[in-house]
């Protein structure tokens, strides 16, 4: 494995690859071929605390800073797994921490740093408005002693293997509120307590193996506890989540990259070809050594955001600029690790057409390339708002 001299935290490192050690190429590889969940990696990273690294010491968590809990994720997938399987635990309970009521951190963190209880699934995204998140439809009516919940949402992740669901939903119509991203409010589902007639969920099949879904809220009721913050103010506190999210998965990119290096560095000095390894050719070195450049820079973006939040500073920025630059680093070290290793790159052994799959969802979700840049037209260079 390639020694990076920046790489942070090397003890945590070295933990954490010993247990993924224990999961080897075989077993994701299994897993893709039967679309399963990695049930067993995931208890096993449950139990060592390591999705917890970010719910404090007195919630029963581990207490790590941002860039430690950003280790963490790098290290499954350089170590060939894939974090996005049960990365939500470690952030998505965030919402609840910083804007939840102290009744309510007393009654779910807990339950959540000891893994009793999984908070992994948010439905944000809905069919009809995608990325215009403000005009989402689903509503949320206030009965008295509850909310009863109506509409749709896709793409909801790990729901199937979720306790609870962080949801969006719009509790002012939008031409009744002065801003749109007023009158959103968000709510914790418990999934455990929802009847087939409230609740559907419809599996999504997707081009690599991630559990996701279409899921259909017939009157939903969420007991009034259950409405984090204040009603109304929920996109804000969505938002606030999103940093997190993102220098996380900008973490998980960098260690597909380093992943696809190592590999593609291997394989390039043992293949020989017309008499010489291949990777004796310029043609095959520059490409490799280009995307090691690049992951490399993305890599110090992503300790920026992550020192940035954990200073408690606003990082939103360097988190959007940290996931671009991530998902393009991996993509660019995915191409060329199927490049380099020719026909094999297509094999299912090698393993490196299954995480090229996996990694390419990153210029996508958890938002896309293009809001990315968006967002730093508007709000770092001033520019005019684009939509
Ligand atoms: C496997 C998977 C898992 C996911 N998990 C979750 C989850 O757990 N929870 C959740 O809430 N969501 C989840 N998502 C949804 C994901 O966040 C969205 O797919 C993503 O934000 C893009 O939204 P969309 O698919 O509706 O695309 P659209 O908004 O329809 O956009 C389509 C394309 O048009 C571009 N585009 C749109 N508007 C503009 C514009 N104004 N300027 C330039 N380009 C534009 C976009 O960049 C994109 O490339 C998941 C998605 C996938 C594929």
């Amino acid at each position: 494995m390639i020694n990076a001299n920046t790489d942070r935290y090397p003890e945590l490192r070295e933990a954490v690859s010993d247990l993924c050690e224990r999961f080897g190429d075989e077993y994701w590889r299994e897993l893709d071929d039967s679309r399963d969940y990695p049930e067993a990696f995931v208890k096993e990273l449950t139990d060592a605390g390591w999705l917890s690294a970010l719910i404090p010491e007195e919630y029963g968590g581990t207490g790590l800073g941002m860039a430690e809990a950003s280790v963490i994720l790098e290290q499954i997938n350089r170590c060939g797994g894939n974090a996005g399987a049960c990365h939500a635990q470690m952030y998505t309970m965030g919402t609840i921490l910083r804007h939840g009521s102290p009744e309510q951190k007393k009654k779910f963190l807990p339950e959540i740093a000891g893994g009793q209880l999984r908070l992994q699934a948010f439905g944000v995204t809905e069919p009809n408005t995608g990325s215009d998140t403000t005009k989402l439809r689903t509503r949320a009516e206030f009965k008295g002693d509850y909310y009863e919940i109506h509409g749709e949402k896709v793409w909801t992740s790990r729901v199937q293997h979720s306790d609870l669901l962080l949801l969006l939903a719009r509790t002012t119509p939008l031409d009744q509120v002065k801003k749109k991203s007023d009158g959103l409010s968000v709510f914790l589902v418990d999934l455990r307590e929802a009847t087939g007639d409230e609740l559907e969920v419809h599996p999504i099949q997707t081009m690599m193996n991630h559990e996701t879904n279409q899921v259909f809220f017939s009157g939903l009721k969420v007991p009034r506890g259950n409405l984090i913050g204040e009603e109304g103010r929920g996109f804000r506190y969505i938002l606030d989540g999103m940093n997190a999210e993102r220098t996380l998965i900008a973490a998980e990119c960098i260690g597909d990259g380093y992943w696809f290096i190592d590999t593609a560095s291997a394989y390039a000095g043992e293949r020989e070809v017309f008499g010489r390894p291949i990777g004796q050719n310029q043609g095959i070195q520059f490409p490799i050594a280009r995307a090691y450049v690049n992951l490399r820079s993305a890599d110090l973006m992503r300790y920026q955001a992550a020192d940035l939040f954990d200073q408690g500073v606003k990082s939103g920025a360097e988190a959007n600029m940290a996931k671009l630059l991530a998902a393009d680093a991996s993509w660019e070290a995915a191409n060329v690790a199927l490049q380099t290793h020719g026909g094999y790159g297509f094999a299912r052994d090698f393993d490196i057409e299954r995480k090229f799959r996996e990694t390419r969802l990153y210029q996508v979700a958890p938002i896309s390339t293009n809001l990315i840049l968006s967002f730093v037209a508007e709000h770092v260079l001033n520019l005019p708002r684009s939509y």
